[in-house]
């Protein structure tokens, strides 16, 4: 595995890969790799000649009050864990790389971008991780990029960019990778002292919980969120949003009449984390054809 730091190395390496004939994967991340990173690692592996994976703390996503400082860094334990992955070349750039001097655009998409996450964290978050993804894709020149389901609202955004600005890249979404007692890992779960690891299952278990009222029979959206909330509250937690959203354009539902995305974020010990159910409507049976054939 090759460690770059440069645009124009990287640029260079694509370019003899490609000129071979190679199909290339990028999987963007911030570093701090757990299973959930090393699985999107593995689906680029199978699916690509040529693994890149960044990573790049990008500063532009964070706010003020956030933890850009103290985000967890281990580059050489990344690098091993990547290159036992099977990773190809890690980039690994400085921020002045990313952001040279005089830097001026700004990705924007407007409505998937304000709500949930974008509305706690201010719609700063989503524009710095659109403007670095695009970057990162117009560096890498990726055949597939890799994304996970974890981040389910990021996902939307960078698949809307991709639509409206034509960019030439195949999105592939990976399912959430969880802990055993079903906390879905993160790089923030080791700001999570031993208490607050366990409150934080409380997570997982509110969207079951909000799932299985689903799965019985009821859509409303009253009654799953209550049911997600109780188990929060259970649980001595407060979420800074609890809430059943559209899954493809995030408008608000009141009922569960097309896949639905259950996502939550809460303040846990020292941790801000998130994590999200998608409850799936059946295709509903096509009565016409079952006519014209009875
Ligand atoms: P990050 O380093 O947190 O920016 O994440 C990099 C990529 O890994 C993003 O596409 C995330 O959605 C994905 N990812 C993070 N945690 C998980 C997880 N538990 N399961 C699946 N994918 C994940």
């Amino acid at each position: 595995m090759r460690i770059l730091r440069t645009i124009p190395e990287v640029r260079a390496a694509i370019r003899e890969a490609r000129g071979g004939g190679a199909m290339i994967g990028l999987v963007p991340t911030m570093g701090a790799f757990h299973d959930g990173h090393l699985s999107l690692m593995r689906a680029a592996r199978a699916g690509s000649d040529l693994v890149v994976v960044s990573l790049f703390v990008n500063p532009t996503q964070f706010g003020a009050n956030e933890d850009l400082t103290a985000y967890p860094r281990d580059e050489a334990r990344d690098a091993a864990l990547a290159e036992a992955a099977g990773v190809d070349i890690l980039f690994a750039p400085a921020p002045s790389e990313i952001y040279p001097e005089g830097f001026a655009t700004n990705i924007h998409v407007a409505g998937l971008s304000d709500v949930l996450d974008g509305a706690s964290r201010g719609a700063h978050h989503f524009d710095g991780v659109a403007t670095v993804v695009t970057k990162l894709f117009g560096i890498v020149r990726p055949d597939t990029a890799y994304f996970g389901q974890k981040d389910a609202q990021q996902v939307l955004v960078v698949r809307r960019v991709v639509r409206d600005l034509d960019l030439d890249v195949r999105i592939v979404v990976c399912p959430i990778v969880r802990e055993a007692d079903g906390l879905a890992m993160s790089s923030r779960n080791v700001y999570l002292d031993p208490a607050a690891r366990v409150q934080a299952t409380a997570l997982n278990r509110a969207l079951d919980a909000g799932a299985a009222v689903f799965e019985a029979g009821d859509a409303a959206a009253g009654s799953i969120l209550s049911a997600a909330r109780d188990v929060l509250g259970g649980a001595g937690i407060d979420p800074e949003y609890l809430e059943l959203r559209d899954a493809e354009t995030l408008r608000p539902l009141a009922r569960v009449d097309r896949d639905a995305l259950l996502a939550v974020a809460a303040h846990v010990g020292a941790a801000r984390l998130i994590d999200n159910h998608v409850l799936r409507v059946a295709e509903a049976p096509n009565d016409t054809e079952t006519e014209a054939g009875a």
